[in-house]
């Protein structure tokens, strides 16, 4: 039994605002030594620089996961690799605070949120950490002639191509990382060029945890460069990918080249249903930061409110009150309900919506600018919005905004509800309120969608699979089920006769 390597010192190296990214166990710069910054936007400030990596430094960082893959990470036993997913998920606690405060930085989600994410990544950690030694085949009676065993073998799939977004690096990071360890798997990560600098981090923590060389790559660079780069490789054998659903898109074309795996978590266009007896009380706060929490940039972000008509103009008046009294500004201060959005890009992107929005006949009952009132007008920070009036036709009804708006809609019946929640390309996830219980079974049996919440909003366990149905991706996160995302199934028939 190979022993996993002792722990070694932090040795991340700070040149100035200069973060290297981290290859084959060195960190290193781009091959083509080009650059990129990367801004904290709740003040507009450049934090650091990191490399523009490339298709010469994909190719790089896949040879190193390859021989990883194909040498020492080979030999270590299950046990040896759940040790270290434990000792990496022991590192994370200790440095919990430094982790959350650089996605806070680097992306602008609030302290208070950053920091409350710990089960979705620490226990994340852990449970794969359990799992890995819960891998096994299948020993299956077969009806050939003479004596022949027939029997399962569950591999690792090999080199995994991970591409994630800006708005949870730490989260969507490990949860390509932690199920890659646990299966055998190396991997090349590229993080979004919004907020690259928590996945550097985490390298870091690898490094300190003793993961040994070329098992966990961090390729930093655009998705057009390095992203591109990675998702053809010929030398990739699956893609894991969380973004936007039409780069899902171009990524299942440019996987055609060796056909190799893909699993995608895309956008959405979420449906909350609040039925006129729910709890008001708990359906209001619920319901507004199923959208306002990181300012809307949510993949799950419940941005379509169905509200049944009765209950309509109190609850909208009750939900617009509540975005009021929101406390928005710099992520950094623990008091910070609200922080800015990614960047200038997306601030005009969903401006456009704001402006979609009036131009298309919705009443606009809060917020609906930017905010500009002292030191909020350096970043880039958009008031809590709630349109009403909204019709299912609306570009705001109908497509992901990944901003804090939501579309309020009025229905009659349950039925009409059901029909028009599901009327989406969209099926991510879906909120339902009600105090019926036969309502909340209907509901979420009928509702299209990977993750239906009832009275709740957000819930992730590491122990329950994530995922989209149709144009949201296909394959799942957490679970036993994603673990079979990172492995290959083998047929072995020995005679014996
Ligand atoms: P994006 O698709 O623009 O970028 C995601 C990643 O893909 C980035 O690292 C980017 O550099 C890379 N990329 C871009 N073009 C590429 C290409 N041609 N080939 C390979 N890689 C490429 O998404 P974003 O703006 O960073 O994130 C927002 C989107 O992510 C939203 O649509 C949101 O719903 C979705 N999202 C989904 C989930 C989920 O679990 N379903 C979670 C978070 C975010």
């Amino acid at each position: 039994m190979t022993i996993a390597q002792a722990p070694v010192a932090l040795r991340r190296p700070i040149d100035g605002r200069h973060r290297k990214m981290f290859v084959d166990g060195a960190w290193v710069d781009a091959r083509s030594g080009r650059i990129m910054e990367t801004r904290n936007p709740a003040t507009g400030a450049v934090i650091a620089t990191v490399p523009r990596g490339d298709r010469q430094d994909v190719e790089l960082a896949v040879a190193a996961a390859r021989r990883a893959f194909d040498g020492p990470w080979s030999r270590y036993k299950p046990y040896e690799r759940q040790v270290l997913l434990l000792r990496i998920a022991d590192l994370f606690e200790k440095h919990w605070e430094e982790i959350s405060r650089s996605d806070t930085t680097d992306m602008g989600m609030p302290i208070v949120r950053t920091l409350a994410n710990r089960n979705r990544v620490i226990g994340m950690l852990r449970y794969y950490a359990g799992m890995a030694t819960s891998l096994h085949g299948e020993t299956i009676e077969n009806s050939l002639p003479g004596e022949i065993v027939s029997f399962t073998r569950k591999e690792p799939v090999g080199v995994v191509g991970a591409i994630i977004p800006w708005n949870a690096p730490t989260a969507a990071s490990i949860w390509k990382i932690g199920p890659a360890l646990a299966t055998g798997c190396t991997v090349v990560l590229k993080p979004s060029e919004e907020a690259p600098l928590t996945p550097l981090l985490i390298a870091d923590i690898m490094n300190e945890a003793g993961v040994p060389p070329g098992v966990v790559n961090i390729v930093t660079g655009t998705g057009a460069e390095a992203g591109a780069a990675l998702a053809e490789h010929m030398g990739v054998d699956k893609i894991v990918f969380t973004g936007s659903t039409a780069t899902g898109q171009s990524i299942v074309r440019a996987s055609a080249g060796n056909l190799k795996r893909v699993s995608l978590e895309l956008g959405g266009k979420s449906p909350v249903i609040v039925c006129a007896d729910a709890d008001l009380d708990k359906a209001v706060p619920v319901a507004a930061m199923s959208v306002f929490a990181n300012s809307g940039q949510i993949c799950i972000a419940g941005s379509r409110l169905f509200v049944e008509c009765s209950i309509h103009d109190e609850f909208i008046e009750r939900l617009a009150t509540y975005a009021k009294g929101l406390r928005i500004g710099d992520g950094i201060d623990p008091a910070t309900e609200i922080g800015p959005l990614v960047s200038e890009k997306q601030l005009q992107r969903v401006a456009s919506y704001l402006e979609a929005g009036a131009a298309e006949g919705a009443t606009l009952v809060t917020g609906g600018q930017r905010l500009m009132e002292g030191a909020l007008a350096a970043g880039n920070f958009v008031a809590p919005t709630v349109f009403a009036d909204v019709s299912d036709d609306m570009r705001i009804a109908r497509e992901e905004i990944f901003g804090p708006v939501i579309s309020a809609l009025p229905f009659d019946t349950l039925d009409e509800a059901v029909e028009r929640a599901n009327n989406t390309p969209y099926g991510l996830a879906a909120g339902v309120f009600t105090r019926n219980v036969a309502t909340a079974h209907q509901l979420s049996r009928k509702i299209r969608a990977g993750s239906v919440w009832v009275n709740t909003y957000h819930a992730i366990d590491p122990a329950v699979p994530f995922g989209g149905y149709k144009m949201s991706g296909y394959g799942r996160e957490g679970g036993a089920e994603h673990l079979d995302e990172y492995l290959n199934t083998k047929g072995v028939f020995i005679k014996i006769d």
